[in-house]
């Protein structure tokens, strides 16, 4: 299995098809700055040590805490990247096919998407989005979707999650049982049963 891991060794998530050749061929795990998350993925033959280096000099570095990032962000190249790799981290954990958070769609759609960071590093996502939806009953409502929510692998189990949600709720000013879950993945729905005691919730 190729797996993509930051500068320290840290696995971020399964990457297969991020490594490979000139010749399209699969032969390097791939490598990401922490910081940047700017991806080593070509015919390197030393991809570590070229990251270990390319660390050593970043000096991008997001605000500690949560960042909101809306549309007119994805003009700067390097919050695209960010956004655009804990997208495919998102996808890739959460082994679906399409990839929720991505630049082109935040500025379609107007989504939002909030970042952990700590020590300068991004280390979640929670994206969300406003839409009429119309129910089973015929009603018609405006509603705030979540869309995409993920935690990087080597950083969960500290609450960063719990830390993220509870920011957008306050950003919205809304209760859990308020908002509508884009196809909520295992660990999600255990995680908003776990906290706010939420079974049934809202799904699109
Ligand atoms: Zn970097």
């Amino acid at each position: 299995m190729k797996l993509l891991y930051d500068e320290e060794l840290n696995i971020l998530c399964e990457a297969d098809y991020l490594s490979v050749d000139k010749h399209g061929q699969i032969r390097h795990d791939a490598f990401c700055c922490s910081k940047c998350l700017k991806r080593f993925f070509d015919d390197d033959k030393d991809l570590h040590r070229s990251v270990k280096n390319h660390y050593s000099k970043c000096n991008f570095k997001l605000q500690d805490g949560v960042n909101v990032f809306m549309k007119e962000h994805m003009l700067d190249e390097k919050i695209r990247l960010i956004i655009d790799l804990l997208g495919f981290v998102s996808k890739k954990e959460q082994k679906i096919d399409f990839q929720v958070t991505y630049h082109k769609y935040i500025k379609e759609n107007n989504m939002t998407v909030f970042v952990y960071v700590s020590d300068g590093k991004p280390l979640g996502l929670l994206t969300t989005e406003v839409k009429m939806l119309t129910f089973p009953n015929g009603d018609k409502k405006e509603c705030l979707i979540i869309s995409d929510f993920v935690v990087l692998r080597y950083a969960q189990r500290h609450g960063l999650g719990k830390i993220l949600f509870e920011y957008m709720l306050m950003y919205y000013n809304k209760k859990p049982d308020e908002l509508v879950y884009n196809k909520p993945s295992h660990k999600s729905q255990q995680f908003l049963k776990k906290l706010y005691g939420l079974e049934n919730m809202l799904v699109w």
